[in-house]
């Protein structure tokens, strides 16, 4: 079996005795050797005062996406690994089986006990985290949306100022805008001709290649053109000038109705998409039959693979049956309790090394607008230059301000969000039978990484921590157990 190993020094531990670099290879070569290990490449990162010292766990994540036949890592303990509450999430998608070898642990897959369950807490937390700073950053986009102005970069026909930081009329493209939904507002072109002729005209890529046929279907559906602007599903009043008037949109409307005969719409059933198929790998669909039942099935895509159909009611009742095992005995939520107090800590120290981070490059770009002030007031620069620089670095320190915010807003309530899930775990069944097929899917889908379907049996991958409480925590499994046999049937599918 091949393997990788990783060492890791900070600046603090050089000085203490044992855990020099020498002692750690030492050690991770003589337990590989013992385990019939061969190790294929090493990396080891040394921390200075001045430098964080992580060139090499970038090249080792490199490395590892690159042979994915390689999937043993020896570190000495937990922490030469996770030096940061982010590397959780970093390492979790990279499916290793790692081996702490001063801990005499190995955390896989397969691997069953306290530590790993620990270590599930924590991956899924950091998960949380990291998913909140985006959920902050798309709220910073809505408040902008809902002031109407535009959040995003603007669309053709529109420059963004960044100084206003709202999109303007852009003078050059705006009568070609302006043309291409006259032409198509007659009725008399199709796409292919609009697309031909509007690229003849010049209206082009922002980087000058030829515009395709999607590009201006959705410029033509686009309300941007005539002052409102849709984001995230909703329509907003923009606050930028229009290029057309609502008419003209409205007309260009009614010749896509004409164009396109109104076909048959789907309606988007709550667990298409969700699944499967456990035999061809294709989505499974979903489609309403006799105007009464819906039923699921594969959707065929590499040919008919002969899945068979199954009404909702019963995938319905069978996911049930999944989230019935989820289950914590009232001791073991102690030990959640526990791991979640650690991950907090973990949290917590990600938390205000980035917002310290954020800070120090905020104020070296203050700097740079303090000094380049002085040097316009003794007229080594044009007031032109002095703008332009002045501009650039005020938008980046907005954008830090906005990130700054952003890891505001995601550390609160971290620690209490984290414990009503496991709470909720106990609740969880008795919830799901009161929802909505629609809701159900949602719950499903933050305790279910996917599922596949093989003749009416659904095949559940639970996401972490829920695997482990799938099987039903209680205090006689946490640890390692031999028996790999029992560990399998345990995983059992609901059929
Ligand atoms: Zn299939």
């Amino acid at each position: 079996m091949k393997a990788i190993l990783y060492a890791r020094v900070s600046s603090k531990e050089q000085e203490k005795e044992g855990y020099s670099i020498p002692a750690q290879l030492r050690l991770l070569k003589d337990y590989a050797h013992k385990n019939d290990l061969k190790v294929v490449k090493e990396f080891i990162d040394v921390e200075t005062a001045k430098q964080a010292g992580r060139a090499n766990f970038g090249e080792m994540i490199g490395f590892l996406q690159r042979n994915p036949a390689i999937r043993i890592i020896l570190v000495e303990k937990t922490d030469r690994l996770y030096r940061n509450f982010r590397d959780y999430v970093t390492i979790d998608e990279l499916d290793l089986e790692i081996h702490l070898v001063k801990e005499g642990e190995v955390l896989s897959k397969d691997s069953k006990s306290h530590q790993k369950f620990i270590h599930g807490i924590k991956v899924l937390m950091a998960k949380n985290y990291i998913d909140n700073l985006a959920e902050e950053t798309r709220k910073g986009m809505l408040e902008k949306a809902q002031q109407g102005m535009y959040p995003s970069t603007a669309p053709r026909g529109y420059i963004n100022n960044p100084q206003s930081k709202t999109i303007e009329v852009d003078r050059e493209r705006a009568p070609l805008v302006r043309r291409m939904f006259e032409l198509y507002a007659t009725g008399n072109c199709s796409l292919k001709q609009l697309t031909d002729s509007m690229n003849q005209e010049g209206l082009r890529t922002r980087g000058g290649s030829k515009l395709g046929k999607s590009a201006i279907d959705s410029m033509l559906k686009n309300p941007i053109y005539y002052g409102w602007f849709k984001w995230r599903g909703k329509l907003y009043k923009g606050t930028h000038g229009p290029i057309i008037a609502k008419e003209l949109f409205d007309a260009v409307q009614r010749a896509f109705q004409n164009h396109n005969k109104p076909r048959y719409t789907k309606r988007k059933l709550p667990f298409a998409g969700f699944l499967t198929c456990g035999i061809c790998g294709c989505a499974i669909t979903g489609e309403k039959q006799k105007g009464k039942y819906v039923y699921y099935r594969c959707t065929d895509y590499k040919g008919k693979c002969g899945n068979t159909y199954v009404r909702q009611e019963e995938i319905e009742e069978k996911f049930g049956e999944i989230v019935k095992k989820i289950h914590i005995e009232e001791d073991v939520l102690q030990l959640v309790k526990d791991a979640l107090m650690e991950s907090h800590k973990d949290e917590k120290a990600y938390h205000d090394q980035q917002i310290e981070r954020l800070n120090r490059e905020y104020s070296i770009l203050q700097n740079r607008i303090d000094k380049i002030y002085v040097d316009k007031l003794d007229g080594k620069i044009s007031e032109e230059f002095y703008q332009k620089c002045l501009d650039q670095w005020r938008g980046e320190q907005d954008q830090i301000l906005e990130r700054i915010k952003a890891h505001q807003n995601a550390n609160v309530n971290y620690f209490e969000k984290g414990l009503n899930i496991f709470e909720l775990a106990n609740k969880v069944y008795s919830l799901y039978l009161q929802q909505t097929a629609e809701e159900k899917r949602q719950l499903l889908n933050f305790i279910l990484l996917n599922c596949t379907l093989i003749k009416g049996t659904l095949y559940p991958t639970y996401r972490k921590p829920f695997d482990i409480l799938a099987k039903g925590l209680t205090r006689s499994n946490w640890r390692p157990q031999p028996d790999l046999n029992r560990c399998r049937r345990r995983e059992r599918a609901v059929s």
